[in-house]
């Protein structure tokens, strides 16, 4: 393993799994083929060493959550996995194992979302390792979901608990004394994209968005795009059983939870007559005429969230 091309050839054309789109990686471009009255769905997720993974991360647990975070943008339209490019920044050459650690989870994880890789880029960084991946995906024409569909009386659905995600992080970096939960801990490093949901929420969901950065920033996002206001009711389908003991315990709180992000559960705007079509999500709350968000607490007070969510800058 020499340069960047033995790197190619050995470790990343494996994960094209002899796809005729990627032309072996012999190409300039893969050559892509959307089937007849689809859309082409495309979206990019990047991860820098330091803000989206610790410096000190698992090369498996790198690749998992590159992939499955980006999956969760197409579970997010309704859409169904194609092919995803891997574009990565090197800050020295990497080690074998890395790679070998690496590749077998992305294809492990292409096996079970059905997926491939079609291409990418393989670059050195004066700086710290950067992963980006954009990620493609089909949809029937026109049946594409926005963030910008909701209107005053759809339900809000949230399709599993939050909070689980941000718990595992404070788990990992110890801020949690005696707190270790596989279950909290693969929430963070493991998320499962939504993508089961694709069918329904085609043919039901007003308007989805996936919980990256808090749900209530995530859900601010929904209302603005549709110009619509929102109401949460605190109940117990917002936090897993772990979350909920934490709260009680006064480890967390709920602000905390609401606002964490990282948890890729799927908010959705649906019709009343079609909250039924989506196993397992629950109703937190509706879209309301006005705009912004409010929670409401088991007793009918309105929280103060005063910070939503996340944020870059
Ligand atoms: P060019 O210099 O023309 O941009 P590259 O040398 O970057 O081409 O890439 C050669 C081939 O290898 C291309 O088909 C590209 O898609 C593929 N490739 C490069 N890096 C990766 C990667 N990290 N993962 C998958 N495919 C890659
Ligand atoms: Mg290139």
């Amino acid at each position: 393993m020499t340069g960047e091309f033995d790197i190619i050839a050995e470790f990343f054309l494996p994960l094209t799994q002899g796809r005729g789109e990627a032309g072996a990686l012999q190409d300039d471009a893969a050559i892509l083929n959307i089937p007849e009255n689809h859309e082409l769905i495309v979206s990019t997720d990047t991860l820098n060493a330091g803000t989206h993974f610790l410096e000190d991360a698992q090369a498996r647990d790198i690749a998992h959550k590159a992939l499955r975070t980006n999956l969760s943008d197409l579970a997010a339209m309704g859409a169904k996995p194609y092919c995803y490019q891997l574009s990565i920044a090197f800050p020295e050459k990497p080690e074998r194992k890395w790679l070998e650690g690496f590749t077998r989870a992305l294809l492990e994880d292409q096996k079970e979302f059905d997926i491939f890789c079609s291409g990418g880029d393989t670059t050195s960084i004066k700086g710290a390792l950067s992963i980006s991946i954009t990620v493609m995906g089909v949809v029937p024409k026109a049946c594409a979901v926005k963030r910008s569909g909701a209107k005053a009386g759809d339900k809000l659905l949230l399709t599993g608990p939050v909070g689980d995600a941000y718990i595992g992080l404070k788990a990992l970096r110890g801020a949690l004394d005696n707190c270790f939960n596989a279950g909290v801990v693969k929430a963070y490093l493991k998320p499962v994209p939504r993508l089961d949901l694709a069918d329904a929420i085609q043919a039901h969901a007003h308007a989805a968005i996936d919980i990256s950065d808090g749900l209530i920033a995530d859900l601010l996002h929904i209302c603005a795009a549709s110009g619509v206001g929102a109401c949460v009711e605190m109940g117990d389908a917002l936090f897993s059983k772990s979350g909920h003991k934490l709260i009680e315990e006064g480890r967390v709180n709920a602000e905390e939870l609401l606002t964490g992000g990282d948890d890729y559960q799927l908010l959705l705007a649906v019709p009343e007559d079609a909250v039924g079509q989506f196993s397992g999500a629950q109703i937190i709350g509706e879209f309301i005429e006005g705009a912004g968000v409010t929670v409401k607490d088991e007793a009918g007070e309105i929280l103060d969230i005063k910070h939503t969510g996340w944020s870059h800058f």
